[in-house]
């Protein structure tokens, strides 16, 4: 059998979710969009809904899943619905829903639900991307509650540049947020996981972290609290074959890395179609039998290379960590010059192993 997988340290995701509740005060929507950024959202919903205070997704098929899972646990839409027939199966199936536009708050008004809806207001404070407009928010705040269709609406918005923790944007769209709000009843939600864990004085009475869930920090300098999480993902694999090289030799495709001394040379179980980012260059540290060493040449379709060199334990068989507790999901992201977000979400072809 193959040894490439990844396994999941569910116990990992329960203590950083319990950090992201006691450093916000705040009840927490656990965010498992795209699979749970690629650690298998029906998994991360079980593991964490006897404590959740309830779980956030982006389109209601994720929602369905989990429904079909058995999770009873209030859902969050973070972008509502896409098309208004999806409001029958959001009241069908008991879904909170994001409003962004308003487009979508004529469509509340065009349709009969049969019960209350739990209305996210997003407001676009600033970043630009959805939410209505300041001058908006206010007039579609009284027009859902006029509709008579609305049991509770939260205040709801999105920062653009929380990851950037000497940068005044974040107190400008809180700013905007308050002054649009003001007058109007409702909980608050503003901090996603760079909030949570670098905006102590940002209000919320909703905190919605994601890939702080998972272990890996938003951001790229090192931070206190960031490093408190616990790795949630190792991923893992094996050294195939060992070839001895001279120097001077070429490995790998388009011979992107040349020996510059007598090595060893350790051919690994895993490459892009594993989800392994393709542009982590030469330097990308990889752990191999408990020791750092170092990604070499180009990551091919199914196979990459490290240096054993300087690992005279290792040998065919020998196991390596990509990422996980030691190899920080985040180090190997900035080396392909990408972020940990994308890297967990490019994940695929592996077995999911739980623990
Ligand atoms: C994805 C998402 C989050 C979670 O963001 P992280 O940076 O992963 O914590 C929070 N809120 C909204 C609206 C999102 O789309």
């Amino acid at each position: 059998m193959r040894p490439a997988r990844a396994l999941i340290d569910l116990q990992a995701l329960r203590h950083n979710y319990r950090l992201a509740r006691e450093l916000s005060g705040a009840r927490a929507l656990a965010v498992l969009k795209a699979d749970a950024y690629g650690h298998g959202a029906v998994r991360c919903a079980q593991a964490l809904q006897a404590e959740a205070d309830g779980f956030a997704v982006a389109c209601i098929e994720e929602a369905l899943e989990l429904r079909a899972a058995g999770v009873r646990a209030p859902i969050l839409l973070l972008e509502g619905f896409f098309e208004a027939d999806e409001l029958a199966l959001i009241v069908e199936h008991d879904l909170w829903c994001a409003v962004h536009s308003l487009w979508q708050i004529e469509a509340i008004e065009r349709t009969a639900v049969g019960k209350p809806l739990n209305l996210w207001l997003k407001l676009d404070s600033g970043m630009h991307r959805v939410g209505l407009q300041p001058h908006d928010y206010r007039p579609a705040y009284q027009r859902l509650q006029a509709s008579g269709k609305v049991g509770r609406i939260v205040l709801m918005s999105h920062f653009a540049r929380a990851d950037e923790l000497d940068c005044s944007a974040s107190t400008d769209q809180v700013a905007v947020f308050q002054s649009a709000r003001q007058g109007l009843e409702g909980e608050v939600s503003l901090r996603n996981s760079p909030a949570v864990l670098g905006w102590p004085q940002v209000p919320s009475d909703w905190v919605r972290p994601g890939i702080m869930l998972y272990g890996a920090t938003p951001f790229e300098e090192s931070q206190a609290q960031a490093a408190l999480l616990q790795p949630v993902m190792t991923l893992e694999s094996k050294v195939i074959c060992v070839q001895e090289l001279a120097a001077g030799e070429p490995v790998g495709y388009g011979a992107r890395f040349v020996t510059q001394r007598p090595s060893r040379i350790g051919v690994v179980a895993m490459g892009y179609a594993d989800g392994y980012p393709r542009l982590a260059p030469t330097g990308t540290p990889v752990l191999v039998a408990g020791q750092r060493s170092q990604l070499l040449g180009r990551v091919s379709m199914d196979m990459l290379c490290i240096d054993l060199t300087d690992v005279p334990q290792a040998g065919v068989g020998s196991p390596v960590e990509l990422w996980g507790k030691h190899i920080l999901a985040s180090d190997v992201a900035q080396a392909a010059g990408t972020i940990p977000y994308q890297i967990f979400c490019n994940l695929r072809r592996v077995p999911l192993i739980y623990s």
